[in-house]
Protein backbone atom coordinates (compact mmCIF):
# COMPACT_ATOMS: atom_id res chain seq x y z
CA UNK A 1 0.00 0.00 0.00
CA UNK A 2 1.52 3.28 -1.00
CA UNK A 3 1.42 5.99 1.10
CA UNK A 4 -1.24 9.01 0.05
CA UNK A 5 -0.26 12.34 0.08
CA UNK A 6 -2.46 15.81 -0.25
CA UNK A 7 -1.76 15.52 -4.42
CA UNK A 8 -3.88 12.48 -4.30
CA UNK A 9 -6.98 13.24 -6.67
CA UNK A 10 -9.16 11.53 -3.46
CA UNK A 11 -7.68 14.18 -1.23
CA UNK A 12 -8.93 17.19 -3.69
CA UNK A 13 -12.76 15.42 -3.09
CA UNK A 14 -12.27 14.96 0.51
CA UNK A 15 -11.19 18.45 1.82
CA UNK A 16 -13.37 20.80 -0.49
CA UNK A 17 -15.92 22.58 2.10
CA UNK A 18 -14.91 20.16 4.58
CA UNK A 19 -13.49 20.64 7.76
CA UNK A 20 -9.54 19.46 7.42
CA UNK A 21 -7.42 18.75 10.32
CA UNK A 22 -3.42 18.67 10.02
CA UNK A 23 -0.89 18.21 11.97
CA UNK A 24 2.19 19.66 11.63
CA UNK A 25 5.64 20.13 13.81
CA UNK A 26 5.49 23.84 15.10
CA UNK A 27 8.00 22.95 17.45
CA UNK A 28 10.66 26.22 16.53
CA UNK A 29 13.43 26.98 18.97
CA UNK A 30 13.04 30.54 20.51
CA UNK A 31 15.14 33.57 20.84
CA UNK A 32 16.95 33.00 24.45
CA UNK A 33 16.70 37.12 25.15
CA UNK A 34 12.91 37.33 24.20
CA UNK A 35 11.27 34.03 24.63
CA UNK A 36 7.95 35.44 21.76
CA UNK A 37 10.56 35.74 19.10
CA UNK A 38 11.06 32.84 17.26
CA UNK A 39 14.64 32.36 16.49
CA UNK A 40 14.25 29.66 13.64
CA UNK A 41 11.06 29.76 11.50
CA UNK A 42 12.00 27.01 9.03
CA UNK A 43 9.63 24.14 10.49
CA UNK A 44 6.90 26.93 9.87
CA UNK A 45 8.11 28.24 6.49
CA UNK A 46 8.72 24.16 5.44
CA UNK A 47 4.61 23.77 6.08
CA UNK A 48 3.24 27.22 4.82
CA UNK A 49 3.58 25.21 1.24
CA UNK A 50 1.24 22.51 2.33
CA UNK A 51 -1.49 25.04 4.31
CA UNK A 52 -1.24 26.73 1.26
CA UNK A 53 -1.94 23.93 -1.10
CA UNK A 54 -4.84 22.90 1.38
CA UNK A 55 -6.49 26.22 1.56
CA UNK A 56 -6.39 26.17 -2.62
CA UNK A 57 -8.98 23.42 -2.13
CA UNK A 58 -11.75 25.89 -0.38
CA UNK A 59 -12.33 23.56 2.76
CA UNK A 60 -14.50 25.04 5.26
CA UNK A 61 -12.08 25.20 7.77
CA UNK A 62 -8.57 24.26 8.64
CA UNK A 63 -7.85 22.70 12.41
CA UNK A 64 -4.34 23.20 12.64
CA UNK A 65 -2.42 21.25 15.56
CA UNK A 66 0.92 20.86 17.24
CA UNK A 67 3.28 20.04 19.74
CA UNK A 68 5.62 22.87 21.46
CA UNK A 69 8.31 22.52 23.86
CA UNK A 70 8.29 20.06 26.83
CA UNK A 71 5.15 21.47 29.30
CA UNK A 72 4.85 18.08 30.45
CA UNK A 73 1.44 17.51 30.55
CA UNK A 74 -0.08 21.00 32.01
CA UNK A 75 -0.82 24.30 30.67
CA UNK A 76 2.54 26.31 31.05
CA UNK A 77 1.63 30.15 28.98
CA UNK A 78 5.81 29.80 28.13
CA UNK A 79 4.78 27.07 25.71
CA UNK A 80 2.21 28.65 24.29
CA UNK A 81 1.86 28.56 20.05
CA UNK A 82 0.14 31.74 20.18
CA UNK A 83 3.96 32.93 18.63
CA UNK A 84 3.50 30.57 15.99
CA UNK A 85 -0.42 31.85 15.17
CA UNK A 86 1.35 35.21 14.90
CA UNK A 87 3.64 34.83 12.48
CA UNK A 88 1.37 32.11 10.52
CA UNK A 89 -1.32 34.85 10.35
CA UNK A 90 1.38 37.49 8.78
CA UNK A 91 2.78 35.02 6.60
CA UNK A 92 -0.75 33.85 5.47
CA UNK A 93 -2.60 37.26 5.29
CA UNK A 94 -5.46 35.82 7.10
CA UNK A 95 -6.47 35.32 10.77
CA UNK A 96 -5.16 32.21 12.45
CA UNK A 97 -7.72 31.86 15.81
CA UNK A 98 -6.03 30.09 18.31
CA UNK A 99 -8.26 28.17 20.80
CA UNK A 100 -7.75 27.82 24.66
CA UNK A 101 -6.83 24.56 25.37
CA UNK A 102 -7.19 21.65 22.56
CA UNK A 103 -9.80 20.08 24.29
CA UNK A 104 -11.84 23.47 24.68
CA UNK A 105 -15.39 23.27 24.62
CA UNK A 106 -16.23 25.76 22.49
CA UNK A 107 -13.95 24.16 19.45
CA UNK A 108 -17.26 22.52 18.35
CA UNK A 109 -19.11 25.28 17.95
CA UNK A 110 -16.06 27.75 17.02
CA UNK A 111 -15.96 25.06 13.55
CA UNK A 112 -19.87 25.51 12.76
CA UNK A 113 -19.00 29.82 12.59
CA UNK A 114 -18.51 31.58 9.00
CA UNK A 115 -15.56 33.21 11.20
CA UNK A 116 -11.70 32.41 10.57
CA UNK A 117 -10.67 30.03 7.97
CA UNK A 118 -7.86 28.77 10.38
CA UNK A 119 -8.31 27.65 13.67
CA UNK A 120 -4.74 26.64 15.45
CA UNK A 121 -5.27 24.38 18.82
CA UNK A 122 -3.13 24.96 21.99
CA UNK A 123 -0.42 22.91 21.98
CA UNK A 124 -1.48 19.11 22.41
CA UNK A 125 1.67 18.77 24.88
CA UNK A 126 -0.91 20.69 27.63
CA UNK A 127 -2.31 16.92 27.81
CA UNK A 128 -1.14 14.60 29.24
CA UNK A 129 -2.98 12.01 26.90
CA UNK A 130 -1.25 13.39 23.81
CA UNK A 131 2.73 11.96 24.59
CA UNK A 132 0.40 8.79 26.29
CA UNK A 133 -0.98 8.11 22.39
CA UNK A 134 -4.40 8.37 24.66
CA UNK A 135 -7.63 6.72 22.36
CA UNK A 136 -10.07 9.01 24.03
CA UNK A 137 -7.85 11.83 23.54
CA UNK A 138 -7.48 11.43 19.63
CA UNK A 139 -10.92 10.50 19.18
CA UNK A 140 -11.58 14.00 20.60
CA UNK A 141 -9.30 15.45 18.42
CA UNK A 142 -10.38 13.57 15.44
CA UNK A 143 -13.92 14.73 16.23
CA UNK A 144 -12.72 18.25 15.04
CA UNK A 145 -12.20 16.86 11.19
CA UNK A 146 -13.39 15.39 8.58
CA UNK A 147 -10.27 14.30 6.40
CA UNK A 148 -6.62 14.27 8.65
CA UNK A 149 -3.37 15.95 6.88
CA UNK A 150 -0.06 14.87 8.50
CA UNK A 151 3.05 16.98 7.55
CA UNK A 152 4.63 16.60 11.19
CA UNK A 153 8.00 14.82 9.99
CA UNK A 154 9.85 15.98 12.96
CA UNK A 155 7.39 14.48 15.16
CA UNK A 156 6.41 11.62 13.18
CA UNK A 157 9.18 9.03 15.54
CA UNK A 158 6.72 9.36 17.92
CA UNK A 159 3.98 7.54 18.90
CA UNK A 160 1.63 10.24 20.28
CA UNK A 161 -2.27 10.48 20.00
CA UNK A 162 -1.94 13.37 17.04
CA UNK A 163 0.72 11.25 15.10
CA UNK A 164 0.35 7.78 15.47
CA UNK A 165 -3.39 6.61 17.55
CA UNK A 166 -5.45 9.44 15.65
CA UNK A 167 -4.98 7.33 12.62
CA UNK A 168 -7.83 4.96 13.60
CA UNK A 169 -10.23 7.14 13.28
CA UNK A 170 -9.37 8.21 9.50
CA UNK A 171 -9.51 5.12 7.47
CA UNK A 172 -8.98 5.73 4.15
CA UNK A 173 -9.23 9.88 4.92
CA UNK A 174 -5.82 10.05 6.13
CA UNK A 175 -3.04 11.80 3.14
CA UNK A 176 0.78 12.89 3.59
CA UNK A 177 1.59 16.69 3.62
CA UNK A 178 4.12 18.02 1.32
CA UNK A 179 6.94 18.24 3.57
CA UNK A 180 6.54 15.06 4.34
CA UNK A 181 6.65 14.33 1.09
CA UNK A 182 9.79 15.48 0.53
CA UNK A 183 11.61 14.19 3.62
CA UNK A 184 10.58 10.49 2.63
CA UNK A 185 11.30 10.84 -0.62
CA UNK A 186 14.67 12.27 -0.13
CA UNK A 187 15.69 10.17 2.85
CA UNK A 188 14.41 6.92 0.73
CA UNK A 189 17.68 8.02 -1.97
CA UNK A 190 19.69 7.32 0.93
CA UNK A 191 18.13 4.26 2.78
CA UNK A 192 17.43 2.48 -0.30
CA UNK A 193 19.76 2.02 -3.19
CA UNK A 194 22.33 4.70 -2.81
CA UNK A 195 23.43 5.56 -6.26
CA UNK A 196 27.32 5.16 -5.63
CA UNK A 197 29.89 6.01 -4.13
CA UNK A 198 27.82 6.65 -1.12
CA UNK A 199 30.16 8.50 1.78
CA UNK A 200 28.74 9.50 5.20
CA UNK A 201 30.16 11.83 7.16
CA UNK A 202 29.28 11.71 11.00
CA UNK A 203 29.87 13.77 13.98
CA UNK A 204 28.47 15.44 16.62
CA UNK A 205 29.38 14.66 20.57
CA UNK A 206 28.14 11.00 21.42
CA UNK A 207 29.14 7.79 20.12
CA UNK A 208 26.08 5.80 21.98
CA UNK A 209 23.51 7.66 20.22
CA UNK A 210 24.60 7.04 16.96
CA UNK A 211 25.62 3.88 16.96
CA UNK A 212 22.26 2.48 15.40
CA UNK A 213 23.01 4.56 12.05
CA UNK A 214 26.75 3.91 12.12
CA UNK A 215 25.96 -0.31 12.70
CA UNK A 216 23.15 0.77 10.20
CA UNK A 217 25.42 2.56 7.13
CA UNK A 218 28.53 0.74 7.33
CA UNK A 219 26.20 -1.68 5.53
CA UNK A 220 25.69 0.37 2.45
CA UNK A 221 28.16 3.15 2.45
CA UNK A 222 31.79 3.29 0.61
CA UNK A 223 33.51 5.23 3.00
CA UNK A 224 32.56 6.45 6.80
CA UNK A 225 34.29 9.70 8.15
CA UNK A 226 33.97 10.40 11.24
CA UNK A 227 34.98 13.83 12.89
CA UNK A 228 33.90 15.54 16.09
CA UNK A 229 34.02 14.23 19.41
CA UNK A 230 32.57 11.07 17.79
CA UNK A 231 36.07 10.40 16.71
CA UNK A 232 38.06 10.34 19.66
CA UNK A 233 36.90 7.16 21.22
CA UNK A 234 37.49 5.12 17.72
CA UNK A 235 41.12 6.77 17.71
CA UNK A 236 41.40 5.95 21.79
CA UNK A 237 40.21 2.24 20.58
CA UNK A 238 42.86 1.92 17.89
CA UNK A 239 45.62 2.84 20.94
CA UNK A 240 46.01 6.70 19.63
CA UNK A 241 46.48 9.14 22.83
CA UNK A 242 43.34 11.81 22.71
CA UNK A 243 44.35 14.05 25.89
CA UNK A 244 41.47 15.48 27.59
CA UNK A 245 39.05 15.46 24.35
CA UNK A 246 34.81 14.27 25.14
CA UNK A 247 34.82 10.55 25.09
CA UNK A 248 33.60 7.87 27.55
CA UNK A 249 34.56 4.44 28.41
CA UNK A 250 31.58 3.07 27.18
CA UNK A 251 31.70 4.80 24.36
CA UNK A 252 35.71 3.48 23.68
CA UNK A 253 33.57 -0.13 24.16
CA UNK A 254 31.21 0.23 21.17
CA UNK A 255 34.11 1.76 18.91
CA UNK A 256 36.45 -0.65 19.57
CA UNK A 257 33.19 -3.68 18.46
CA UNK A 258 32.89 -1.72 16.02
CA UNK A 259 36.16 -1.34 14.70
CA UNK A 260 36.45 -5.40 14.97
CA UNK A 261 33.94 -6.03 12.27
CA UNK A 262 35.19 -6.60 8.34
CA UNK A 263 33.45 -2.95 7.56
CA UNK A 264 36.48 -1.65 9.63
CA UNK A 265 38.26 -0.54 6.20
CA UNK A 266 35.39 2.16 5.39
CA UNK A 267 35.88 4.28 8.69
CA UNK A 268 37.91 6.99 8.13
CA UNK A 269 39.15 8.92 11.02
CA UNK A 270 41.14 12.20 11.41
CA UNK A 271 44.47 12.29 11.47
CA UNK A 272 45.20 16.01 12.84
CA UNK A 273 43.19 18.56 15.27
CA UNK A 274 42.83 22.14 16.34
CA UNK A 275 42.77 21.50 19.93
CA UNK A 276 42.68 24.12 23.13
CA UNK A 277 43.35 23.31 27.01
CA UNK A 278 39.61 24.71 27.18
CA UNK A 279 36.42 25.07 25.82
CA UNK A 280 36.63 28.68 25.47
CA UNK A 281 40.37 28.65 25.25
CA UNK A 282 42.75 29.37 22.05
CA UNK A 283 43.12 27.03 19.21
CA UNK A 284 46.43 25.36 18.29
CA UNK A 285 47.20 23.06 15.19
CA UNK A 286 48.14 19.57 16.40
CA UNK A 287 49.59 17.98 13.34
CA UNK A 288 50.01 14.42 14.27
CA UNK A 289 47.16 11.66 15.40
CA UNK A 290 48.15 12.02 19.00
CA UNK A 291 46.83 14.37 20.99
CA UNK A 292 48.80 15.35 23.79
CA UNK A 293 48.39 15.34 28.12
CA UNK A 294 46.31 17.99 28.71
CA UNK A 295 44.72 19.24 25.41
CA UNK A 296 41.60 18.60 23.77
CA UNK A 297 40.21 17.86 20.66
CA UNK A 298 37.97 20.60 19.38
CA UNK A 299 38.14 20.78 15.14
CA UNK A 300 39.48 18.26 13.06
CA UNK A 301 42.82 19.93 11.55
CA UNK A 302 43.57 20.94 7.32
CA UNK A 303 45.34 17.50 6.52
CA UNK A 304 41.89 16.02 8.06
CA UNK A 305 39.70 18.68 6.07
CA UNK A 306 41.74 17.52 2.83
CA UNK A 307 41.30 14.32 3.04
CA UNK A 308 37.41 14.45 3.98
CA UNK A 309 37.25 16.33 0.89
CA UNK A 310 39.12 13.45 -0.98
CA UNK A 311 36.71 11.07 -0.65
CA UNK A 312 33.47 13.73 -1.05
CA UNK A 313 34.85 14.37 -4.87
CA UNK A 314 33.39 11.18 -6.01
CA UNK A 315 30.75 10.71 -4.07
CA UNK A 316 27.32 10.53 -5.73
CA UNK A 317 25.32 10.22 -2.46
CA UNK A 318 26.04 12.01 0.99
CA UNK A 319 24.74 11.89 3.91
CA UNK A 320 26.04 14.26 6.46
CA UNK A 321 25.06 14.24 10.47
CA UNK A 322 26.84 16.24 13.20
CA UNK A 323 29.09 18.67 13.06
CA UNK A 324 33.20 18.19 13.04
CA UNK A 325 33.97 20.07 16.24
CA UNK A 326 32.68 22.48 17.87
CA UNK A 327 31.34 25.06 15.38
CA UNK A 328 29.40 27.34 17.71
CA UNK A 329 32.96 28.50 18.79
CA UNK A 330 34.31 30.30 15.56
CA UNK A 331 37.70 29.21 16.72
CA UNK A 332 36.61 25.62 16.42
CA UNK A 333 34.29 26.19 13.61
CA UNK A 334 36.50 25.66 10.09
CA UNK A 335 36.17 21.94 9.87
CA UNK A 336 32.29 22.14 9.72
CA UNK A 337 32.08 24.78 7.85
CA UNK A 338 34.46 23.17 5.04
CA UNK A 339 32.37 20.10 4.76
CA UNK A 340 29.44 22.47 4.26
CA UNK A 341 31.69 24.51 1.53
CA UNK A 342 32.64 20.91 0.10
CA UNK A 343 29.17 19.61 0.04
CA UNK A 344 27.54 22.87 -1.56
CA UNK A 345 29.89 22.57 -4.75
CA UNK A 346 29.13 18.65 -5.18
CA UNK A 347 27.22 17.33 -8.32
CA UNK A 348 25.87 14.83 -5.86
CA UNK A 349 22.81 14.13 -3.91
CA UNK A 350 23.50 15.46 -0.68
CA UNK A 351 21.55 15.15 2.50
CA UNK A 352 22.06 16.73 5.52
CA UNK A 353 20.28 15.38 8.78
CA UNK A 354 20.19 15.86 12.69
CA UNK A 355 19.49 19.54 14.83
CA UNK A 356 23.44 20.54 14.67
CA UNK A 357 24.27 19.70 11.37
CA UNK A 358 21.61 22.20 10.01
CA UNK A 359 22.67 24.95 12.12
CA UNK A 360 25.98 24.73 10.65
CA UNK A 361 25.32 24.62 6.83
CA UNK A 362 22.73 27.37 7.86
CA UNK A 363 25.71 29.51 9.63
CA UNK A 364 27.32 29.17 6.24
CA UNK A 365 24.97 30.58 4.09
CA UNK A 366 24.81 27.18 1.93
CA UNK A 367 21.46 26.08 2.61
CA UNK A 368 19.91 26.81 -0.75
CA UNK A 369 23.11 24.62 -2.16
CA UNK A 370 21.88 21.31 -0.53
CA UNK A 371 20.03 18.94 -2.09
CA UNK A 372 17.93 18.36 0.74
CA UNK A 373 18.09 19.53 4.76
CA UNK A 374 15.64 17.31 7.33
CA UNK A 375 13.70 19.00 9.08
CA UNK A 376 13.53 16.29 12.23
CA UNK A 377 16.62 15.75 13.81
CA UNK A 378 15.66 12.54 15.61
CA UNK A 379 12.99 11.64 12.71
CA UNK A 380 15.56 11.35 10.25
CA UNK A 381 18.36 9.90 12.03
CA UNK A 382 15.77 7.44 13.45
CA UNK A 383 14.04 6.90 9.52
CA UNK A 384 17.51 5.78 8.38
CA UNK A 385 17.67 3.61 11.01
CA UNK A 386 14.56 1.52 10.32
CA UNK A 387 13.57 2.48 6.94
CA UNK A 388 10.28 4.53 8.20
CA UNK A 389 8.83 5.16 11.48
CA UNK A 390 5.87 4.44 13.65
CA UNK A 391 4.06 7.68 12.55
CA UNK A 392 4.54 7.35 8.48
CA UNK A 393 3.39 3.74 9.24
CA UNK A 394 0.40 4.56 11.29
CA UNK A 395 -0.98 7.21 8.26
CA UNK A 396 0.14 4.22 5.67
CA UNK A 397 -1.64 1.46 7.23
CA UNK A 398 -3.87 2.60 9.60
CA UNK A 399 -4.48 1.46 13.47
CA UNK A 400 -7.19 -0.76 14.58
P1 LIG B 1 25.30 15.86 18.43
O1 LIG B 1 24.03 16.39 19.05
O2 LIG B 1 25.71 14.53 18.92
O3 LIG B 1 25.27 15.97 16.91
O4 LIG B 1 26.44 16.85 18.94
C1 LIG B 1 26.53 18.18 18.55
C2 LIG B 1 27.38 18.92 19.52
O5 LIG B 1 28.65 18.32 19.60
C3 LIG B 1 27.60 20.35 19.11
O6 LIG B 1 27.11 21.20 20.12
C4 LIG B 1 29.12 20.48 18.98
O7 LIG B 1 29.62 21.68 19.47
C5 LIG B 1 29.59 19.32 19.83
N1 LIG B 1 30.93 18.87 19.43
C6 LIG B 1 31.33 18.41 18.25
N2 LIG B 1 32.62 18.12 18.26
C7 LIG B 1 33.09 18.41 19.49
C8 LIG B 1 34.36 18.32 20.10
N3 LIG B 1 35.43 17.90 19.43
N4 LIG B 1 34.44 18.66 21.40
C9 LIG B 1 33.37 19.12 22.06
N5 LIG B 1 32.16 19.23 21.53
C10 LIG B 1 32.00 18.89 20.25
Amino acid sequence: MALKYITDESFQALAKDKKVLARFDFNVPMDKNDPTKIADSTRIDEAIETIQAILDLKPKKLILMSHFGRPKGKVDPQYSLEPVAKYLAEKLGQEVLLTETALDRGIKTLLGLNESKIVMLQNLRFHPEEEANDRDFARTLSTYGDVFVFDAFGAAHRKHASTYEINAFFKNKAFGGLLLKREVESLDKVVNDPVKPFVAIVGGAKVSDKIKIIDMLLVSVDKLLIGGAMAYPFLKAQGHTIGTSLCTDEDVSLARRILNTPSKGKIVLPSDHIVSSTFGGLPSEINQVNIPDGQMGLDIGPSTLQNFNDYLASAKTVLWNGPMGLFENPSFAKGTLGIAKTLSTLKAFTLVGGGDSVSAVKMSGLSDKMSHISTGGGASLEYIENGTLPGIQALKFGID
